[in-house]
């Protein structure tokens, strides 16, 4: 147990979390919707601190990060819990389980930061649950991590507090965000309840304006449930007003799973459909995820569309940007890289 940064006090040893837009009110003796945060005596406790699920070196495209030092390898961390309930969730035995877990067995962030210069990872990744419910533990790990020259990367729900962005911020190099849908209703949809989503929107913005962080943002497209053309349009107008039209967006297929297992997989129609929506919008960079396809994982030069760079799977097979620009044309393509590096968050 460890002591939390993110809390308010309230009456009567009540207590306020302010880690995700849940921002519980808990009692004493109470845990949070995530079942990680717990009131002891009028104070808050994350039950999670250092507590590892799962680790592993990934490819940066696996996150998926196209635009972000393409082709390096990204030690990707998860722990236990979430914040969400998506009917979806691919990874709900981590994410929604907290077994007896001892204090003796927590990772130090030094430790973790060790195994990841032994593996000879370029980054370090908060991945696969939910890093929004364990602030405390992504500010150290990042904080030390940065020292050590590595990037920090969050792929999240997009559910952190703006307090929480400026506490992880300043150590925080990317943002892979989900935008799941626009409205309470496609969320309650998903499974997602009492969320704002207009706060997960803000929140991007946040992370983007006021620390700098490299955005990309994903929506996993599930039949009957996202899948409708005014949704998708409105995720891909909200991108490009908000966040710029060079932002990638990764629209990814639906694989059946827990509470949608009755649900088919993403037809590749509709697939195109959003691509075709994002392209009309206005936006650069759209990428189809999660099926083969010829070209949906490739990147081609927004301006005279020479293909920049190929992927194969999470694999690199070339890539012809040098100093973000595009070696045919020259026009800055938005992808930070180790030649961009110096200038990046400057
Ligand atoms: S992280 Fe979110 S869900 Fe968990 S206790 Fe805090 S406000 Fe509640």
């Amino acid at each position: 147990m460890k002591l939390c940064g993110l809390w308010l006090e309230d009456k009567e040893n009540s207590v306020i979390c302010t880690a995700c837009i849940r921002r519980c009110k808990i009692g004493v003796g109470r845990t949070g919707a995530c079942m990680t945060r717990k009131n002891e005596g009028g104070k808050l406790y994350s039950l999670t601190y250092g507590h590892i699920s799962s680790i592993a070196l990934d490819p940066i495209e696996k996150k998926p990060l196209f635009h972000f030092f393409p082709g390096s390898h990204v030690y990707s961390v998860g722990g236990w819990g979430c914040n969400f309930g998506c009917g979806m969730c691919q990874n709900y035995e981590i994410a929604h389980i907290v077994p007896g877990l001892r204090d003796e067995d927590a990772l130090s962030p030094e430790e973790l930061v060790s195994n990841a210069l032994e593996r000879n990872a370029d980054g370090m990744a908060f991945t696969y649950n939910e890093p929004a419910i364990w602030p405390e533990f992504v500010r150290d790990v990042f904080k030390l991590a940065k020292k050590h020259d590595l990037y920090t990367v969050l792929v999240t729900n997009g559910s952190s507090t703006k307090e929480s962005i400026d506490y992880y911020g300043p150590y925080c190099d990317a943002y892979r965000v989900d935008i799941k849908g626009m409205t309470d209703i496609t969320l309650g949809r998903i499974g997602i309840r009492g969320i704002d989503p207009s706060e997960i929107l803000e929140g991007t913005i946040w992370a983007r304006d006021r620390w700098g962080m490299h955005v990309e943002c994903v929506t996993n497209i599930i039949p009957t449930v996202n899948d409708s053309e005014s949704e998708l349009r409105a995720i891909a107008t909200w991108i490009r007003d908000n966040l710029g039209p060079r932002v990638p967006w990764h629209i990814t297929r639906f694989y059946p799973a827990l509470r949608f297992r009755h649900l088919m997989p993403t037809d590749l129609p509709s697939l195109e459909m959003a691509e075709r929506i994002g392209r009309q919008i206005g936006l650069s960079y759209i990428y189809i995820g999660n099926v083969h396809t010829q070209r949906g994982e490739n990147t081609y030069c927004p301006r005279c569309q020479a293909l920049i760079i190929e992927r194969e799977g999470y694999k690199i097979k070339q890539n012809l940007s040098a100093m973000g620009r595009c070696t045919r044309c020259g026009e800055l393509l938005g992808i930070t890289a180790s030649d961009t590096r110096e200038s990046y968050r400057s």
